[in-house]
């Protein structure tokens, strides 16, 4: 995540061509990402179709299987150069934790089973994946299945 506001002439730069974060704009500064269940009955689906009515909210499910909300909306601690971090030295863990190596950049959303930026592709991947027993929803199958594998 964000680089620090290296001090010219105090410390060598890391951020050169060599360094994956160099030139990146921040991406993963431009949004937070949460945890949730998956949906097991009509309610919990219809919390989901809430989240997606909202601009910049996109839902995902990951290769693990878990199921997240997306919310594009930039960090207050990232500087106006859109580069640097404020609070460096104290960002948060999962911050820290980051690895360019496996980040955006690198485009690993492609692992994930689905994405969902709209209620429609939230309603194929339920047609397609679980089925409806009063108001539960019932896996059809153990493994969760990507919506354009059905078409083929
Ligand atoms: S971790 Fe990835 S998305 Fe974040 S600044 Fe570095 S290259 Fe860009
Ligand atoms: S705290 Fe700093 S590193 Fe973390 S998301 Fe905000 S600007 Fe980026």
């Amino acid at each position: 995540m964000a680089k620090k506001a290296w001090k010219r002439g105090k410390r060598k730069n890391p951020y050169n061509e060599k360094n994956p974060c160099y030139d990146c704009g921040a991406e993963c500064c431009k949004y937070f990402a949460v945890w949730i269940d998956e949906p097991t009955d009509l309610d919990e689906f219809d919390a989901i179709k809430w989240y997606l009515h909202h601009r910049g909210v996109c839902v995902y499910v990951d290769a693990e299987e878990d199921w997240y909300v997306h919310v594009e909306n930039v960090c207050k601690q990232l500087g106006s150069d859109g580069n640097t971090c404020k609070i460096y030295d104290s960002r948060p863990h999962v911050c820290r934790n980051y690895e360019p190596g496996r980040c955006e950049r690198d485009d690993i959303d492609v692992e994930n089973i689905a994405e969902f930026y709209d209620v429609a592709e939230l309603e194929k991947f339920l047609e397609l994946n679980y089925k409806v027993s009063g108001e539960d929803l019932k896996r059809r199958r153990r493994k969760l299945r990507k919506v354009k594998e059905a078409k083929s």
